[in-house]
């Protein structure tokens, strides 16, 4: 096990922004990550899963206690008719090219968002009406030292959330069932989706993607811009000017500056509108 002691979380999170986990260790099998859980309960310490930091915002003061990555190393995948049964650290880009290039269909949506398997299974991540619930067939975790299977009816799955938010469990594997179709319209339907997402969303600029999950009836980002707060800025955080959904990080944001500015959006958009936002994005550590 190659733990890494104070390791900056600003590595690892697409905000750019974290301080010093006290120990990090990215996994890369299912046996090194039931020592690593076996090692943080013998030292009496926390631990927390994590898988590309594409929905995180972590503390400047970082996190106490161990994070298990689940990322690169932990990616294998098997194709078999249709069905892919992977590791739960692929990257969702490369899962979704092994689709394609295999003349299934049904991942499609996911292919631009910048996540792992397990994150996106967690989160039941979604994207022009697709979700990970629609493909999931069944998710392999570990819980309290057991290796256990459910199906996709006991996970819960609901709009950005999943039984894993409830659970102290770790993903490792998902099985997905996906359609026959041809390449090209796989290809095609990627493209268009790649196209909106570079149009609208401030891709060049270190975010977590959306900040806020989607009000009832409403748009974050349309009540965002609507309260006049597209730009506004706190610190290094700012209300994109592209996409008034996304707080991107600007210009060397802390987390504080990023947390501010959320809590300020919120109050601003309640004040005015009474509709509460609430963050899509998933704190973690000290701020
Ligand atoms: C530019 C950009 C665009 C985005 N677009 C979209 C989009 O269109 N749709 C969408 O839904 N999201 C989107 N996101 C958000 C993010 O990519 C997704 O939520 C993604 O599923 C998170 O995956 P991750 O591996 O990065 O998880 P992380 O951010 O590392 O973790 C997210 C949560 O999952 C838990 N977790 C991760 N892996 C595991 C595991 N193996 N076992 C147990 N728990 C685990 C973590 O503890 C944490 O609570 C976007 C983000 C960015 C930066």
């Amino acid at each position: 096990m190659n733990i890494k002691k104070n390791e900056l979380m600003k590595n690892h999170t697409s905000f750019k922004i974290g301080g010093p986990a006290d120990e990090f260790c990215e996994a890369v099998s299912e046996e090194e990550v039931r020592n690593l859980i076996e090692y943080a309960k013998n030292k009496g310490i926390d631990y927390i899963v994590m898988g590309n930091g594409s929905n995180l915002l972590v503390g400047d003061k970082g996190i106490r206690g161990l994070v298990i990555k689940l990322a690169r190393g932990f990616d294998s995948t098997e194709v078999s008719g249709k069905t892919i049964k992977a590791q739960s650290g692929i990257l969702l880009s490369r899962l979704a090219n092994t689709a394609l290039k295999h003349e299934l269909s049904g991942l499609e949506f996911a292919s631009g968002i910048p996540g792992t398997l397990g994150g996106a299974v967690f989160m039941n991540a979604g994207a022009y009406g697709g979700e990970m619930k629609d493909v999931i067939t069944s998710v392999t975790y570990l819980e309290d030292g057991e290796i256990r299977t459910a199906d996709k009816d006991e996970l819960d799955f609901g709009y950005r959330r999943s039984i894993f938010c409830d659970k102290d469990a770790v993903i490792l594997s998902a099985e997905m069932s996906l359609d026959e179709s041809e390449y090209d319209k796989i290809k095609e339907m990627m493209d268009d989706f790649k196209e909106r997402r570079t149009s609208k969303q401030p891709l060049s600029m270190p975010s977590a993607g959306s900040t806020f999950k989607r009000p009832e009836g409403f748009f974050a980002g349309k009540l965002i811009e609507d309260a006049g707060l597209k730009g506004f800025r706190i610190g290094g955080a700012e209300v994109s000017q592209k996409h008034s959904g996304f707080v991107v990080n600007a210009d060397n944001a802390t987390a504080r500056d990023v947390l501010g500015l959320i809590e300020h959006i919120q109050k601003t958009v309640y004040d005015k509108f009474g509709v509460k936002l609430e963050t899509e994005v998933k704190m973690l550590g000290e701020f």
